[in-house]
């Protein structure tokens, strides 16, 4: 499948991995990118710029294919060096970097002095018209069924997607509730240039998370998610267990919610934890509603090549028959 987001970015086939946090990493990235996608690692799961030096420099050794850097700019636990992280990445030669969070504005000059493309997600129209203004390549349109932050809208991908291609004139990726053919081949139908996918990637044989993890999420079904932070404004998809019911229930008391009262329960430090322990009520972790559509672990390669051809068999069987009837 050639598209404007394939041609731009190098790669074969319109499938591109999301940055996540401690699952970016060069063994993922590259199995995405040798399979044909664009493989990303996320920057700040390195502790130092140094280190996100190193694991760009390792990914290079595992794949001679394009992978781009995720450069994620959210409230944080601890103060980012936001500036030393992009200047890494610059300084690496990295040609794609996709950005997420806040405007990326302050970046851009540094990124696209360098020849960089950089894809900037987005979860609202507004969000994409100024990505779009202020020079991103092309955005990806994250709705609310999406893992990690859905910002406060919560319009879902059937209305974000064709307002996307009503008004926005670089291309852009679906991304959020998208795990298989059919989301592949119905993105494309709302006029998107390909797919941005992260839960459906942590549930493969490359991801570097306990085998705990992905089999709970193999076992998931499409309820089993959680929208935390709601009250803080900075609202977060997270997997349904103990511990964001305990987040929920702290944010339900009466009153202002301080972030204070949880931070213990959600600091990514316990995610990492847990992705490494499989103690699934360790702490919190992202996930999409797409778990509900997620059966099995495949590799990258099988992932991906799945993915493509049971589109191109929608696309060229059932609805070209379709639309010749
Ligand atoms: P962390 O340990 O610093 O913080 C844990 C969580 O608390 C994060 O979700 C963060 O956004 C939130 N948080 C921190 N301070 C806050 C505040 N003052 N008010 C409201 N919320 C606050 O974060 P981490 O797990 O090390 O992740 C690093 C960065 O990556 C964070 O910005 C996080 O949001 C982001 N992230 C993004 C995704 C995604 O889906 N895009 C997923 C995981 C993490």
């Amino acid at each position: 499948m050639q598209t404007r987001i394939t041609e731009m970015l190098g790669i074969k086939h319109p499938v591109v991995q999301g940055g996540m946090q401690w699952v970016g990493l060069a063994g993922l990235a590259s199995a995405v990118s040798n399979a044909g996608g664009l493989g990303i690692i996320t920057g700040l799961t390195q502790p130092t710029p140094e280190d996100l030096v190193k694991e760009i420099a390792l990914c290079r050794e595992m794949t001679d294919k394009p992978f781009a850097v995720n450069l994620t700019i959210l409230p944080t636990i601890k103060p980012v060096p936001y500036e030393e992280y992009a200047q890494a990445i610059v300084d690496s030669g990295i040609k794609i970097v996709e950005t997420a969070g806040r405007n990326p504005e302050p970046f851009l000059p540094l990124f696209k002095g360098a020849g960089i493309t950089v894809i900037h997600k987005c979860t609202s129209i507004r969000h994409s018209l100024k990505a779009e203004r202020i020079g991103c390549d092309m955005v990806s349109v994250d709705g609310f069924e999406c893992a990690g932050h859905p910002g406060e809208d919560d319009v879902t991908n059937m209305i974000l997607l064709p307002l996307a291609a009503r008004r926005l004139k670089i291309p852009f990726l679906a991304s959020g509730g998208l795990g298989d053919g059919r989301g592949l081949a119905a993105a494309l139908a709302m006029g998107a240039d390909g797919v941005n996918m992260g839960t459906r990637f942590m549930v493969t044989k490359e991801a570097p998370i306990h085998e705990k993890v992905k089999q709970k999420m193999v076992e998931a079904s499409e309820l089993d998610t959680s929208l935390i932070y709601r009250t803080l404004s900075n609202t977060a998809r997270v997997f349904k267990n103990n511990v964001a019911d305990q987040v929920l229930e702290i944010e339900a008391k009466p009153g202002a919610t301080k972030f204070e009262d949880i931070q213990a329960l959600v600091a990514g430090v316990k995610g990492r934890e847990l992705f490494e322990s499989g103690d699934l009520d360790n702490g919190i972790w992202s996930a999409g509603m797409v778990v509900g559509l997620i059966d099995d672990i495949p590799s990258c390669e099988e992932l991906i090549t799945r993915i493509v051809e049971e589109a191109d068999a929608i696309i060229n069987k059932r609805l070209g028959k379709m639309a010749s009837a």
